[in-house]
């Protein structure tokens, strides 16, 4: 018998199999690849939400965890997954200016709003009022995160690739069996692929399709990421991804004509060099009515867990969200009443008698 089983291979599910082996716990994971939010997410950690000038929730703490967790894997797997990176906000007007000054004065976001505006000196960018610097910004490589980590436990014999059958689960309070292996627990961290789990369905899981275009601009020589209508984020080598934007109907991991049409149509507002597109990309992004990661035990099955929700922050929260997670199951530690799925258990009871 091991100790746990996680079903998924994103952000979350990493996060969650490097808290068990970081406490010499033994685990196995199901994972296949219906879900690529992980693979496509700009991978940008980023404290400050740049249409309000706040601090994102619990992004300090957040920042701390997240640090130490890339560092670590970098290590561990031996390739290099952080790139730091300054995000430069476009400001439209002299009021947005004005508004991003009062903000760099607050406490908690003083440390991470630079003052002083910037002014543009890249002639093939159009940014006449500047940019307001945000500090310790940067970039996961999320793509070669989930690859490198995948490679690690194929090696260690500890994935299986495939679909998980629901069917297959028979579970009591303090084992669950699927085909032959036995586990202490579950932890379920399918991303927007939730929406097929019949024990957590009644979270209310909304999902928010998002796609990128990479486009290459070799005049433009530009080392920031800019966050305008879009952001533009360098990859090297006059590689730039733009995007990504936020789809609330379609839930297909499939890149669409109309969302290529907006991104570029935001991006010739600013952008003024010629460019041409060389790829596009899509996901879901396991978003949440209320704006908070889903986190902890099913209200009835006691060996089953959850481990989702993460937005458009995954990058950030999942390092954190799983080590509370961790705390909780092993340790009887509460979790964080923000994110403890407790907060929606009376929608799980009225669903099931109704
Ligand atoms: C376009 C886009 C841009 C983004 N940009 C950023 C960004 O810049 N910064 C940031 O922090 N976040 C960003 N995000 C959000 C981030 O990607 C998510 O918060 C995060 O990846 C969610 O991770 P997850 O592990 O919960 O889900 P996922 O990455 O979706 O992983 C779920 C895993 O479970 C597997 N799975 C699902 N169902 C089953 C099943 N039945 N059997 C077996 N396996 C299953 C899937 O195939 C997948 O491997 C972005 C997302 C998108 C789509």
């Amino acid at each position: 018998m091991i100790d746990y089983l996680i079903v998924g291979l994103g952000l979350a599910g990493i996060s969650f199999c490097e808290q068990l082996e970081k406490n010499n716990k033994t685990f196995r994971v199901i994972a296949d690849s219906s879900q690529t939010s992980s693979v496509v997410a700009g991978g940008l950690y980023n404290p400050v939400i740049l249409k309000r000038f706040t601090l994102a929730w619990q992004a300090e703490e957040q920042m701390k965890t997240a640090s130490a967790f890339y560092a670590h894997l970098e290590r561990k797997l031996g390739v290099k997954l952080n790139y730091e990176l300054p995000v430069y906000r476009r400001f439209h007007s002299v009021e947005e200016q004005n508004l991003w000054f009062e903000a760099s004065d607050k406490k908690g976001l003083d440390r991470f709003l630079n003052t002083s505006v910037h002014a543009n000196t890249n002639v093939h960018v159009d940014a006449p009022f500047g940019y307001g610097e945000v500090r310790h910004t940067g970039r996961i490589d999320t793509e070669k995160l989930v690859s490198s980590y995948k490679k690690y436990l194929q090696e260690k014999d500890l994935v299986i690739e495939e679909t998980f059958d629901y069917n297959r689960l028979q579970y009591t309070d303090d084992r669950v069996e699927y085909d032959a292996l036995s586990a202490r627990k579950i932890v379920f961290a399918e991303g927007f692929g939730l929406k097929e789990n019949p024990f957590f369905n009644y979270l209310p899981l909304q999902g928010s399709k998002g796609e990128y275009v990479f486009i290459e601009a070799h005049d433009l020589k530009e080392d920031k990421a800019i966050k305008s209508s879009v952001f533009i984020i360098p990859q090297g080598n006059n590689i730039y991804r733009v995007g990504a934007n936020y789809e609330r109907h379609d839930k297909t991991n499939l890149p669409t004509e109309s969302a290529r049409e907006g991104l570029l149509a935001k991006l010739r507002t600013v952008l003024k060099c010629d460019f041409k597109v060389v790829d596009q990309v899509a996901g879901v992004r396991p978003t949440v009515v209320d704006r908070k990661p889903l986190v902890g035990r099913h209200p009835k099955f006691k060996s089953l867990h959850i481990l989702n929700g993460f937005g458009s922050r995954g990058v950030l929260i999942g390092p954190s969200a799983a080590k509370q997670l961790y705390m909780f199951a092993e340790d009887g530690q509460e979790l964080d009443s923000e994110l403890d799925i407790a907060r929606f258990t009376q929608k799980y009871f009225q669903q099931s008698f109704s």
